[in-house]
């Protein structure tokens, strides 16, 4: 397969996730000790709930608009009814961005398939719904070793909008061609787990996809019988077997 660029998906495809929501429990205790008390177990639980609505209503919005992580915590903190200066919202906001972060594992092999396929020069990029505040996630991908080898990442939490919005994908190529976006995007692969936002949506657009296939019940069956990716692999561990080894453009 020719291509040019690969756009990466995170969750499940260059990272688990398995552990991310004890985290978020961990950090709404520690955020909701410096806004209500440190015994008010009831108003972390209520933080936490608040965090899944609010993710469940942005996956279901018409227009995928993302959470703004600052505004549920700060209509959560409004909440409990008492004075919550902007000084300890903040420090309650990073206790929860901070417990968030080093709660992603990466999959075993990504990160070496990752680096074969910059040394051989297709050019990478990650785009990913996350909710948590942007400084985090751009920490949490520095720790995994990823950054540094990726040429673009586009975080929905910075965008405004998650995956299937057109507008996350389209700033992901408006980066990954700063001389200007092809009409054609055959020359770009799209690599994820999710068939409807990491498949469909991006082979609307023109682009070239693979499914991570991940064990039944993660996502819709529905979404899995429409897609049509051009490849199925197990991991993106396979994926370097599976492109050309001389890389894009070879001699040109
Ligand atoms: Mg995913």
């Amino acid at each position: 397969m020719r291509v040019e660029v690969i756009l990466f998906d995170w969750g499940g495809t260059l990272a688990m996730v398995d552990r991310q929501a004890d985290a978020l429990r961990r950090g709404s205790m520690e955020a909701a000790g410096i806004v209500a008390g440190p015994n008010d177990s009831e108003a972390a639980t209520r933080l936490l709930a608040a965090f899944f609505s609010a993710e469940a209503e942005a996956g279901a919005d018409l227009v995928h608009r993302e959470v703004d992580m600052w505004a549920v915590l700060a209509r959560w903190a409004s909440s409990t009814g008492r004075p919550v200066d902007a000084h300890r919202l903040a420090a309650a906001g990073q206790a929860l961005g901070r417990a968030w972060t080093g709660s992603l594992d990466r999959v075993p092999g990504a990160l070496e398939a990752v680096r074969w396929l910059r040394d051989r020069g297709y050019r990478l990029g990650l785009v990913s719904n996350c909710s948590i505040a942007p400084d985090y996630c751009h920490q949490e991908l520095a720790r995994q070793g990823f950054a540094g080898l990726l040429d673009l990442v586009v975080f929905s939490s910075e965008v405004g909008y998650r995956k299937p919005a057109a507008a996350i994908y389209e700033e992901a190529i408006r980066r990954a061609y700063p001389a200007g976006r092809p009409a054609d995007l055959s020359r770009v692969l799209f690599v994820g787990d999710s068939p409807a936002l990491d498949v469909i949506a991006p082979a609307g657009m023109g682009m070239k996809t693979a499914l991570v296939v991940r064990e039944p019940g993660i996502w819709p069956e529905a979404d899995y019988a429409r897609a049509r990716p051009n490849l199925r692999i197990n991991a993106v561990t396979e994926l370097p077997a599976l492109l050309d080894r001389a890389g894009p453009d070879p001699g040109g």
